[in-house]
């Protein structure tokens, strides 16, 4: 048993000197822990933050900082762009996404409380742009600000909820979101007054006989020093995509085809340190993976297949709901091909796949490939069929992404694991309240313990219902909100 293994709380008894005292301790200056200390700062707690880093940012700094808004009406931008997106659509189509694994509570509270969170991330002086990206995109690349980045206009989702975009876009040339979203959100943090301990790698917490924990154990400069938090500590470390020993031990399905994104600390530190707290964990078993499908969007003319010839799925949804569900069909195949006509196959592209034959018969096509030929030529032609009709009998792909795939016709291989890139990171993490306490095993609380962002489990529970914004979104509305606890907590 290693002495610095986060999973082993330091007992309090044997403190013997605090180094250091702080209101609320915070582990880790990403997108959450940002948020947590503005929150916990204008309520008047002195905050600390411990990061490992030499600077904040962690993985929201590598993002392109999209964030998930909208309903009541509509954020600013929706509303100067048309849309009047509703609460009720924001809540029924997150609850679809999420399926099984949906937290109603959380989605609710997420939901009601879009437009004050877009009114609050405005305030912090992030700049949004009113206009609308209107292509197909993973980002925008322009500055402008309002974009579909999930499943609202595909099936079924268009049926349970009025389609809206809400992605929110800072306004910024190219991919450069996150930098600009952390910089001010430091700027903010800093013009608090809080103090912030950067190079600085939390050990481990430190508790009671009783389970409640009064503080950390952080290493700075070499040195070992205990931090006590008269309030509490908020784990603020992000996900473990990073710890690929530990992210094939939970999720294995996704772990073993896909290269982990995210910043090096994505190491499940925090993740360790609360469950070794007596947190409970929640779908570790769940990742975000994707394929950039798109762009370019005429990729979405094409038709997804499986081992056995057959279509599994509208390929206009978005891209990680097409990566979840090729995945999927390794469960009874051994391989997924894009079947698309020349036309509207585009190079340079970020799939990743190579195009293992070429041809005017679908047949030859099939039989280049190893598929079964009946059955390739059976589900080209029905597409074919229908889509010359503007119809999608079987998956529902909406009219503007149907037309009939005319040769030359290629088949790309993109088997997730052999051929394609995908990427994933995790979306399983501690199991906390909505107000970030975190939970144990019989859902009590661990006194003094909160956590928010990717090291819960939070809005965000499964690739097939991710949408781009829903993590940055969950990181900073559930950062805010174990902030605002954690500081009006008076310790017993
Ligand atoms: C390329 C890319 C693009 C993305 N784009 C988007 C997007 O547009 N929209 C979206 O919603 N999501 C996006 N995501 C996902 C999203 O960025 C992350 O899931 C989210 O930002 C995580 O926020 P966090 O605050 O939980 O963690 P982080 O931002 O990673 O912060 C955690 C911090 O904790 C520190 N830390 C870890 N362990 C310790 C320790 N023991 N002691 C001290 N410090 C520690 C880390 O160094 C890090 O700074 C993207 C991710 C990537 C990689």
């Amino acid at each position: 048993m290693s002495q610095i293994s986060p999973t082993h709380p330091h007992k309090l008894e044997k403190v013997e000197q605090w180094h250091l005292e702080t209101d609320v301790a915070i582990v880790g200056f990403g997108g959450a822990g940002g948020c947590a200390a503005i929150e916990a700062a204008d309520q008047g707690a002195d905050v600390t933050i411990f990061e490992v880093a030499a600077g904040s940012g962690g993985s929201t700094a590598l993002s392109s900082a999209e964030i998930y808004m909208g309903g009541g009406g509509g954020t600013r931008v929706q509303r100067a762009c048309g849309y009047d997106d509703s609460t009720e659509d924001l809540f029924n189509y997150l609850m679809l996404a999420q399926g099984d694994l949906a937290d109603e509570e959380r989605i609710r509270l997420f939901a009601e409380g879009s437009l004050d969170h877009f009114d609050w991330i405005v305030g912090l002086g992030i700049p949004y742009k009113d206009s609308e990206f209107e292509g197909k995109a993973i980002v925008a690349l322009t500055d402008d600000c309002l974009l579909y980045t999930g499943n609202e206009k595909a099936w079924p989702f268009c049926e349970i909820a009025k389609p809206c975009p809400r992605g929110h876009n800072i306004e910024v040339e190219g991919d450069n979101g996150g930098p600009i979203f952390m910089k001010i959100v430091t700027q903010q943090v800093e013009s608090r007054g809080a103090r912030i301990e950067y190079n600085a790698r939390v050990l481990k917490l430190i508790a009671d006989e009783h389970g409640e924990v009064f503080g950390l154990v952080v290493r700075i400069d070499g040195e070992e020093r205990n931090v006590r938090a008269r309030k509490g500590v908020i784990l603020a470390t992000g996900g473990f995509a990073m710890n690929q020993e530990m992210w094939s031990r939970y999720s294995p399905t996704i772990a073993n085809r896909a290269v982990p994104i995210g910043n090096p600390f994505d190491d499940g530190s925090g993740i360790r340190m609360g469950q070794g707290a007596g947190g409970s964990l929640l779908h570790m078993d769940q990742s975000f993976v994707t394929i950039p499908y798109y762009p370019p969007a005429s990729h979405t003319f094409g038709i997804l297949v499986n081992s056995q010839g057959q279509r599994f799925i509208n390929e206009d949804v978005y891209h990680a709901r097409i990566a979840a569900n090729n995945i999927q069909q390794l469960e009874t195949g051994e391989s997924v091909y894009l079947i698309i006509g020349e036309k509207n196959w585009q190079q340079p592209n970020m799939l990743g796949g190579e195009i293992e034959t070429a041809g005017d018969e679908i047949e030859e096509i099939a039989e280049d490939i190893g598929l079964p030929v009946a059955n390739l030529a059976h589900t080209f032609n029905h597409y074919n069929t229908f889509a010359a009709k503007g119809e999608d009998p079987l998956f529902h792909k909406a009219a503007e992404w149907l037309e009939p795939i005319e040769p030359t016709i290629a088949a790309v291989d993109i088997t997730p694991g052999q051929h394609g890139i995908y990427v994933g990171f995790t979306l399983g993490g501690l199991e906390t309240k909505t107000s970030g306490e975190v939970l144990t095993m019989d859902g009590d609380i661990v006194p003094g313990l909160y956590a928010a962002g990717r090291a819960t489990c939070g809005v965000p529970r499964r690739a097939e219902g991710y949408g781009s914004g829903l993590s940055v979104g969950d990181v900073t509305f559930f950062g805010r909100l174990a902030g605002g606890q954690v500081a009006r907590r008076e310790r017993g």
